[in-house]
C-alpha cells in the first residue's frame, strides 16, 4: 500500500477504483503482499525447517487458501467446515493438524477418514473417544496433546491462551498423567506436543518462557515427541514504530531447544501471514459534529470488522486522498450499527475529510472477514485479491435477497 501523486494505492490499483469499481465495504487482499509475507517467514525459520501449517481461522477464504498451498504451506484446522474448505483448495492431508477443545465425535471421524497428519487432542475425553473410533476401523490413530504452560504471552487478555486458567491445552500434571496412560495405547500413537499460548505477541519473551517449560516436561516426561507444534501467535505492527517480534531471536532460542530435543517443529502461524495483507475500503456517509468531537459515520460496521469492539483493538484508519489541511478537533470513526461498541477509532489532527470520501481500514486480513456476520441484517462484504494491475473478485457481495 502506497501513495502516488497522493492517491493510495493497493499494488497498482487505487483504493477510490476499487470502491467505484466494486462498491464498499469492500475487503481487499495483496497477492503479492501474502507471498513476501509467507516467503520472509520461510526465511526466518529457514535453519529449522519447520512445517508451517497456516492458521485456517484466520482466514478461510477458498482463493486465499489456495494461494496458501501454492506456496508450499499447510493448514491448521479447527471445525469440519475448515477442514472441508481446506481439501477443496487442494492442500495435502499430510500438512493439516486439527486443533480445538471441542472437537465432536463426528468432527473426530471425518478427521480421520481424510488421513491427516494429526489430531492435536485436549482433553482425556476427546482421546477416548478417538480410541473408539480407532477400535472400530482397527487402526491406530496420529494424536497430538495439547500442553498448557501456563505462561502469559503478554498481548491482549481476550487473545492469550496459554495460562492455568484458560481453557485450552492440559497443564502440568495432567498432561503427565495422560501422557503416561496411553503412551502404550494400541490405538492412538502420540506423535505431537503442541502449544499455542496466544496471539498477537510482539515479544520473543513469552516464547521463552514457553520452550522452557516445554524443555521441562519433555524432560520429564522421558518420552519422545516425533513433532513438536509451537502453534502461532506471532504479532504484527498494527501501528507505525509499535513494537514487533524479533522472529531471528526466537528461531535461536527453537534452535537451542532441538539440540535437546530432536524432534520436527510445526508452526500454526494466522496473523502474521494474513493481517497486514487485508485492508477494509468503506466510504464516509455522514460526519456529525458535536462539540467535543466530530463522529465520521462510515459504512462499514462491527459486523464486517469486529477486533475494535470485541478485543479493543486498535487499526489504522488512512483516507484514499491525501490533503494538506489538518483539524485538530477529535475524530471518532464509528459504524452505523446501533451498539455504543460499534466504533473504530479515535484521532486527533486528522486530515480534513468529508462525507462519500473513501478512508482505508488497514492490516483487517486476519480475523476480519471470517468473524462477520449479518447483524442488523447487513450483507457481508466482498473480497477482491489484487495482483498488480488485477483486481479479482473471490468472494461476491451477499445479496439482500439472499439474507432476508
Ligand atoms: C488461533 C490459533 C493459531 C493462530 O494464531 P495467530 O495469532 O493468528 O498466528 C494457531 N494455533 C492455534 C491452536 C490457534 O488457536
Amino acid at each position: 500500500m502506497k501513495y502516488k501523486k497522493r492517491h493510495l494505492y493497493i499494488e497498482n490499483v487505487s483504493a477510490e477504483r476499487l470502491a467505484r469499481q466494486f462498491d464498499t465495504p469492500l475487503y481487499v487482499y495483496s497477492y503479492n503482499k501474502i507471498k513476501d509475507n509467507i516467503n520472509s517467514f520461510k526465511k526466518n525459520f529457514k535453519t529449522i525447517n519447520p512445517l508451517i501449517c497456516f492458521s485456517v481461522k484466520s482466514n478461510s477464504n477458498l482463493k486465499i487458501l489456495s494461494l496458501i498451498n501454492k506456496f508450499g504451506l499447510g493448514a491448521d484446522v479447527v471445525s469440519k467446515g475448515e477442514l472441508t474448505r481446506v481439501l477443496k483448495a487442494k492442500i495435502k492431508p499430510e500438512k493439516i493438524v486439527f486443533s480445538g477443545v471441542g472437537k465432536t465425535v463426528d468432527e473426530l471421524k471425518f478427521a480421520i477418514s481424510k488421513k491427516i497428519l494429526l489430531i492435536n487432542t485436549e482433553s482425556e475425553n476427546e482421546i477416548m473417544e478417538i480410541e473408539k473410533i480407532a477400535k472400530k476401523i482397527k487402526k491406530k490413530i496420529n494424536i497430538g496433546i495439547r500442553f498448557n504452560p501456563d505462561t502469559d504471552a503478554k498481548t491482549l487478555k481476550k487473545i492469550s491462551t496459554g495460562r492455568k486458567e484458560n481453557k485450552f491445552g492440559l497443564i502440568k500434571n495432567k498432561f503427565l498423567e495422560i501422557l503416561k496412560k496411553y503412551k502404550e495405547s494400541k490405538f492412538v500413537n502420540i506423535i505431537c506436543l503442541s502449544v499455542h499460548i496466544g496471539s498477537q505477541i510482539t515479544s520473543h519473551i513469552p516464547y521463552k518462557n514457553m520452550l522452557n517449560a516445554v524443555n521441562k516436561i519433555i524432560q520429564q516426561s522421558k518420552y519422545k515427541f516425533k513433532y513438536i507444534d509451537l502453534g502461532g501467535g506471532m504479532g504484527i505492527q498494527y501501528k507505525n514504530n509499535s513494537k514487533k517480534l524479533n522472529y531471528l531471536k526466537y528461531n535461536k532460542l527453537i534452535k537451542s531447544f532441538l539440540k535437546k530435543n530432536n524432534s520436527k517443529i510445526i508452526f500454526e502461524p494466522g496473523r502474521s501471514i494474513i493481517g497486514n495483507a487485508g485492508y477494509l475500503i468503506s466510504k464516509i456517509i455522514y460526519i456529525k459534529k458535536t462539540n467535543s468531537k466530530n463522529f465520521v459515520i462510515l459504512d462499514s460496521a462491527m459486523n464486517d470488522l469486529i477486533r475494535p469492539a470485541l478485543y479493543g483493538a486498535k487499526h489504522r484508519i488512512v483516507p484514499s486522498k491525501l490533503n494538506r489541511q489538518k483539524v485538530s478537533k477529535k475524530h471518532e470513526f464509528v459504524g452505523p450499527i446501533c451498539e455504543t461498541t460499534d466504533k473504530f477509532l479515535n484521532i486527533r489532527n486528522y486530515q480534513k475529510i468529508n462525507q462519500k470520501d473513501i478512508v482505508v481500514i488497514c492490516d483487517v486480513g486476519a480475523y476480519g472477514m471470517v468473524l462477520s456476520s449479518n447483524y442488523n441484517l447487513r450483507p457481508k462484504p466482498a473480497e477482491i485479491l489484487i495482483n498488480k494491475n488485477l483486481a479479482k473478485i473471490i468472494t461476491k457481495r451477499q445479496k439482500l435477497n439472499n439474507i432476508i
